[in-house]
């Protein structure tokens, strides 16, 4: 099986952080036991996490234990340094994009690394994401916006444009949730926010027409599921139909555009798999599980594999043949 969705998070040490940027550079505390950490924030400790995050050996004996034969591997996003200023953000993503090609140096043929671009320049970020591909990344990972603009950007777009031109896959991951001041307890930034920040992702790119200037070769893929999109396709549909607001930028019905888009299937319920599936269409749906996070799957693939309602040769394509594919394996 291939896992084309987990995270890695390098073992930046305090001073090498600072160097870049005190407050905003995330760096790791690792405990005494080797086993337990924390991504921290200055001070702060942003996230508990394990050492399969930073310990590449590690990671391939939990791939073992797990069936995994490949996993991509992306920056956790608190690493996206969008916010920064456009130098430090581009000595930056050149430094962790180094650092993921070194974590799976080890084990070639194991693990796979995306790349990260310092988004907020558009030149800057279409060299380093070729410079990364020429290192050897297999794609790159974005937000799923930048500050206020989201992918109908038209600097957003034109990225786009570059990685469909040179044959680049992206994979884009919800961060930065809205609605934050109504959602401090529970996890509600990531229960409901995410799903909500991967829709508006992919109907910005339908509904502004997007779509119709990026070229159809762009391999693109949204994180769990898709959020919100598939479920509530139906409804931008009738929307699109009902109100000229709505189709005024989006030459065709909404839902002839999902097709050009891929997903990975960490949507946890066999009943919410299936709609993916007859969404998406089988060929666009990979595995990926947001290893090694606690709101990942923890058994990787157990959704697909134990779907009664896909053939061998559908589990097969999803759970490896799309990811060798979209990514050029
Ligand atoms: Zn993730």
């Amino acid at each position: 099986m291939i896992d084309m969705h987990s995270h890695f998070f390098p073992a930046v040490s305090r001073e090498e952080a600072a160097a870049f940027d005190a407050q905003r550079a995330p760096w790791l505390a690792i405990r005494p036991n080797g086993v337990d950490g924390d991504i921290m924030l200055g001070e702060r400790a942003f996230r508990p996490v394990y050492r399969a995050l930073w310990d590449p050996d590690y990671r391939v004996d939990e791939m073992d234990r797990q069936g995994i034969a490949t996993q991509i591997v992306c920056a956790t996003p608190v690493m996206f340094a969008d916010a920064w200023d456009t130098a430090t953000a581009v000595d930056w993503s050149a430094r962790m994009n180094d650092r993921a090609l070194a974590f799976c140096a080890g084990h070639p043929t194991r693990l796979k690394a995306l790349a990260q671009v310092p988004l907020q320049d558009l030149e800057k970020a279409c060299a380093e994401a070729l410079r990364a591909k020429r290192a050897g990344c297999v794609g790159v990972q974005i937000g799923n916006h930048l500050g206020d603009k989201d992918l109908d950007d038209e600097h957003l777009v034109d990225f786009l444009i570059h990685c469909a031109e040179q044959a680049i896959p992206v994979l884009v991951h919800p961060w930065d949730m809205m609605g934050g001041q109504r959602m401090k307890k529970w996890m509600l930034p990531w229960l409901v926010a995410m799903p909500a920040e991967t829709q508006l992702s992919m109907l910005s790119l339908i509904l502004s027409g997007a779509m119709e200037r990026i070229p159809a070769s762009l391999k693109i893929c949204f994180a769990h599921g898709g959020g919100s999109f598939a479920y509530m396709l139906g409804r931008v549909d009738n929307a699109w139909r009902h109100r000229d607001i709505v189709r005024k930028d989006c030459p065709q019905l909404p839902s002839s555009y999902a097709r050009r888009f891929h997903v990975d299937g960490i949507v946890f319920e066999p009943g919410a798999l299936r709609l993916l599936v007859d969404v998406m269409g089988v060929e666009r749906v990979m595995l990926g599980s947001d290893y090694p996070f606690p709101l990942g799957e923890q058994r990787i693939g157990a959704l697909v594999l134990s779907a009664d309602f896909l053939s061998d040769a559908q589990r097969q394509r999803i759970t490896r043949d799309n990811a060798t594919a979209f990514f050029g394996l």
